[in-house]
């Protein structure tokens, strides 16, 4: 089957501006992309006519949790049993795709196989979703010292940071095997606290040196990727001396720590999360001065233009899965990139597009409409580079495909589809 998507602005991922083409795609490719293509003659050809819309490649997230399970259609209460959670994981995988994430970048989530089974089901094509980098349960220390046990929350009161227990590099080492041997493409580990969760804790480191070395290690020898959760310098540096690709946060990131990143031999993208901030201080109760939510806007809007000037990789994604930042919200981040650091929103994008291609490991096929290239395409009645907040209406998106297959196709667009087929 082929697609010929006529007379579309075409926003690329690369950040240059829209300019006017048509686009064939030729099984899950993107065949071909000129200013204008005749209509195949062979075979099963279907035509989108895309005028006055903009087609640029599917967004991918770098820092959602599919199984904490709140999106904008469904709150979950994240004490159901394992099978709601199984259930609910597969809904969340279908919202990111409605909401034009045709890649997810997992954050990390609650039971370890979960992810492993969705990437399977979405892989085989019987479950809508976003391709996904499968993430590793998300555990505290407490609990990487009993892997098997049941996640369980920590309180406050009883909080122990890295620095005032005995070392369990043992436990992080096998921690990191098993969820090797399970087959998740990435390991999380939260290297700092977190004071929306436990006050005055995003500082706290929640591992040692030795710890994160040692999951390093084990991580390079199995083939797995890791991602930390880390807001201060001290835990950014560990993670990034440990050959982490990727760190949520990066809150109070200083100048050294920027310059050791841009020098660091692999790869290291961050999430920034500012989503999480907003809707924090924007949705539902006031956050408490313990959550420090002013504190952490006010120094990542510092942050995160130092970081774009330094040439590090920035990506969208923001805790989406909470019930105060449900999965289906994840375009604000966009438009915070553009408000809080000052992104153009063509470079706002580029961040959810090509950069987020990157960060898959797929950098040479995802996240460009460029010849060669899967065909995750977005169509967006609009144009985004003008007003990056259209992206959070999923309204407004008129197609979405993904691996060459239409996830969606509009009335409007879906008209002159029919009409083009008559002729
Ligand atoms: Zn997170």
């Amino acid at each position: 089957m082929k697609t010929l998507i006529a007379n579309a602005q075409v926003f690329d991922g690369s950040g240059a501006p829209r300019r006017k083409a048509d686009v064939l795609v030729d099984g899950n490719r993107i065949m071909r992309v000129a200013a204008h293509i005749e209509r195949p003659q062979d075979g099963d050809v279907r035509v989108i006519d895309a005028a006055g819309a903009t087609l640029m490649p599917g967004m991918v997230d770098g820092h959602t949790h599919l199984g904490l399970g709140s999106t904008v259609e469904h709150r979950s209460p994240r004490t159901e049993p394992e099978e709601e959670q199984a259930l609910i994981i597969s809904h969340n995988a279908r919202v990111m795709l409605d909401h034009g994430f045709t890649s997810i970048y997992s954050g990390g989530n609650r039971r370890p196989r979960a992810e492993v089974a969705l990437r399977k089901a979405i892989r085989e094509g019987w479950m809508p979703g976003p391709r996904l980098r499968a993430s590793s349960w998300e555990v505290s220390a407490d609990t990487m010292k009993s892997p098997s046990a049941t996640l369980t929350p920590v309180s406050a009161a009883g909080h122990i940071g890295a620095n005032d227990r005995a070392p369990i590099t043992d436990q992080v080492r096998r921690f990191v095997h098993e969820m090797a041997d399970i087959g998740v493409d990435v390991v999380k580990m939260p290297i700092t606290g977190e004071s929306a969760l436990i006050e005055y804790t995003s500082r706290v480191l929640e591992f040692k040196d030795e710890e994160v070395a040692a999951a390093g290690e084990v991580a390079r020898e199995r083939g797995v990727w890791l991602t930390a959760h880390a807001h201060s310098p001290e835990g950014i540096q560990m993670a990034v001396r440990h050959g982490f690709r990727a760190i949520y946060h990066a809150t109070y990131m200083d100048d050294e720590t920027i310059a050791m990143i841009a020098n660091a031999p692999q790869p290291v993208f961050i999430a920034p999360s500012p989503g999480s901030l907003w809707m924090m201080g924007n949705m539902g109760k006031p956050p408490t001065p313990g959550m420090e939510v002013d504190v952490a806007i006010e120094s990542l809007r510092k942050v995160v233009p130092k970081l774009m000037k330094a040439g590090i990789r920035v990506v969208p994604g923001s805790d989406y899965g909470f019930g105060f930042n449900p999965i289906g919200l994840n375009a604000t981040d966009l438009a915070l990139f553009v408000d809080w650091f000052g992104m153009t929103p063509a470079e706002a994008l580029r961040c959810a597009t090509e950069t987020g291609g990157h960060l898959m490991g797929m950098g040479d096929e995802l996240g460009l409409v460029r010849e060669g290239y899967l065909a995750d395409l977005l169509l967006v009645e609009g144009d985004p580079t003008r007003d990056i907040t259209i992206l959070q209406d999923a309204s407004r998106l008129s197609m979405i495909m993904k691996d060459g297959q239409l996830h969606k196709l509009a009335f409007n667009r879906r008209a002159a589809c029919a009409a083009e087929l008559a002729t």
